[in-house]
């Protein structure tokens, strides 16, 4: 049976205050009994040796007058209240206060009475019994009786006085009564103060229970209150600070945790951490993005299962295996296909021992696409630098081998200037396109009016487009808001597409200009009745050094870097260009900027 601490106080109180008190209790009433048996001894003892003196006389006398005994031990037991015998020394009643006549004869002999058998023994004889003829208990003293004249002591009797214990029986009787009732309160008192102590040690307990309770259930913020100074406070506060530094310890792991969970959900890098048995414990969500699955659905499955990828797979068993700081480079999914560098490194318990490892995977698509574009762009700049380079090395050496032939060394001259002048076309217009990627060329950006600039445009082609007999067309609603741009590179815009359309365009053409707005953006719409670009080709014109026909463009003087630069230029604006290939024939581009504010 489960006996709670306040009984068990409460009880081990209450044994320990019964005992004491019943033990005391009991003690002082025999010590109180005997001291009252001892009062009323010594006084029968000095009555006693009063009656000796008193009854020697007669009793001296021979024979003795036992009447006239016994009168005088009933005078004299009335005088002092007490049961008066006189034994003669053979053990012969003579005289008692209680008896008289025939019943004194008949009274057996009193020798052997164990106070008489004392008082002639040692001189004094006490003894307490119950009376045969009263049947009350009785104290009973005897005393030798001697003579008290003449030069030899002589035993004449002896003196018993009998004295019955009932009124001290009463009275103690009385006391027990009163002590009882004192004990009882007193056992009472003790039982509500040992009540009192128990709920005292008891109540913090109970508290303490219920706030290590509370705190076994994560509710950190209760406090044990304590009125008290000793242990138990003691150990309330302990559970207080244990409390707070719990608190304290759960607020910084928590926050250190919603950190890490925002720094995971910030990160562009994907990262899955694996557990040493190789089952995915965590992936943040840029992994997810990666993966195309959540984090629930990984959750708890191994690293196969998670990213079905047999390099990564075997990639991760080795990290696994042999632990440390590893790095891999992988693909993944085929349309666009990613390329990732993973980096992995073991996170070790306290032990020491691999608990499972981390995985970061950074996409390095762009990065492998640039390196790709840069090394396809170093290998057309080279080309293109070579052909015309070729061609002045081969005039010069011709040059140089002609003779005083002067038109001959004219003819020369004027085709190394011609790729001298190549060279020096395709070289501004790479640096252009340099210094617009690298940010070295601010926009000054202002309202530009696109009609006007079309007119300038032309106005500058015109030698070339009256050549070619082109036909231009123009068509601009009268109100149109101006676009936001640097008007000079906008220029170089327009110059560069009306060049290629004049350029693409058999003689007698026709070349349309028409400009709409469209929401807060203006489009200006350039289309010719040209050769066009074949629908294939559409995606990469805007691509460096990219032609449709490069033999073709390349005779014209294109450099192939027109339209990457035009592209560029708009982007740099905000805005969009397009090339299509409509079905009647000829090219169409199409440019979107944005419309100047407040002029909508
Ligand atoms: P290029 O200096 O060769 O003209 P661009 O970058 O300006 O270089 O143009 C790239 C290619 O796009 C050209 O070589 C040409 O094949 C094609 N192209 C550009 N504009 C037109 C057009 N209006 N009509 C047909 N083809 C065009």
């Amino acid at each position: 049976m489960r006996l709670p601490l306040r009984w068990k106080i409460l009880l081990g109180y209450l044994v320990v205050a019964g005992l004491t008190l019943g033990a005391a209790g009991w003690f002082a009433l025999d010590a109180l009994e005997a001291k009252d048996i001892e009062e009323l001894r010594t006084s029968l003892a000095a009555q006693a040796h009063l009656a000796g003196r008193l009854f020697a006389t007669p009793l001296a006398r021979t024979p003795a007058d036992s009447r006239d005994i016994d009168s005088l031990a009933d005078r004299l037991g009335d005088a002092i209240h007490a049961r008066v015998t006189i034994i003669g020394a053979n053990g012969v009643v003579l005289g008692d206060s209680y008896e008289s006549g025939e019943a004194l004869h008949r009274m057996d002999n009193h020798l052997m009475r164990p106070e008489v058998r004392d008082a002639a023994a040692t001189g004094l004889g006490v003894s307490i019994r119950v009376s045969s003829t009263l049947g009350i208990r009785m104290l009973n003293l005897a005393l030798p009786i001697r003579t008290t004249s003449g030069p030899d002591v002589r035993s004449l009797g002896f003196v018993r006085l009998s004295v019955p214990l009932t009124e001290i029986e009463a009275h103690h009787h009385t006391l027990r009564g009163l002590l009882a009732v004192a004990l009882g309160g007193a056992f009472l008192v003790s039982l509500a103060l040992s009540y009192l102590v128990a709920r005292g040690i008891t109540r913090p307990l109970a508290d303490m229970i219920s706030t290590a309770d509370r705190l076994a259930r994560g509710e950190l913020h209760g406090t044990i209150r304590t009125r008290s100074n000793d242990e138990v406070a003691d150990l309330a506060h302990v559970l207080n600070r244990m409390a707070t530094s719990l608190a304290e310890t759960i607020q910084l792991l928590s926050e250190d945790r919603a950190r890490i969970a925002a720094t995971l959900a910030a990160m562009e890098e994907g990262v899955m951490v694996l557990s040493s048995d190789g089952t995915v414990r965590l992936i943040n969500p840029a992994m997810e993005r990666m993966l195309g699955r959540r984090q629930a659905e990984v959750v708890g499955r191994t690293d196969l299962e998670a990213t079905r990828h047999p390099h990564l797979n075997e990639f991760i068993a080795q990290v696994l295996r042999h632990g440390g700081s590893l790095a891999t480079e992988i693909t993944m999914g085929s349309s666009p296909a990613q390329t990732f560098r993973v980096q992995a490194s073991t996170l070790p318990n306290p032990g020491g021992q691999t608990q499972g490892a981390v995985f970061v995977f950074h996409d390095i698509t762009d990065l492998r696409r640039l390196e790709q574009v840069r090394k396809g762009f170093v290998a057309n700049v080279s080309h293109e630098l070579r052909t015309p380079l070729t061609a002045i090395k081969g005039y010069v050496e011709a040059l140089q081998d002609t003779g005083e032939n002067p038109q001959e060394r004219d003819r020369f001259l004027d085709v190394i200037r011609r790729h001298a002048d190549r060279l020096d076309l395709i070289i501004t217009d790479l640096l252009l396109l340099s210094k617009i990627e690298s940010g070295l060329m601010p926009l000054k950006l202002g309202p530009v009016a696109l009609s006007a600039l079309v007119d300038r445009t032309v106005a500058s082609l015109q030698p070339v487009i009256e050549r070619k007999r082109h036909r231009i067309v123009k068509d601009f609603p009268p109100d149109l808001p101006p676009v936001l741009g640097d008007e000079e590179r906008l220029g170089q815009v327009l110059s560069n597409l009306f060049e290629n359309a004049v350029k693409y365009t058999l003689d007698g053409g026709t070349i349309t200009a028409s400009g709409r707005a469209d929401h807060d953006a203006m489009l200006l719409t350039l289309s010719d009745t040209g050769i066009g670009i074949p629908p294939q080709d559409l995606p990469r014109v805007f691509e460096r050094f990219y032609r449709v026909d490069k033999g073709r463009s390349r005779d014209m003087g294109g450099t192939g870097l027109g339209l990457s630069i035009v592209k560029h230029l708009v982007e740099a604006h905000g805005g969009t260009v397009m090339a299509a290939s409509p079905p009647g024939g000829g090219a169409c581009f199409t440019i979107r900027l944005p419309i100047t504010p407040g002029h909508a």
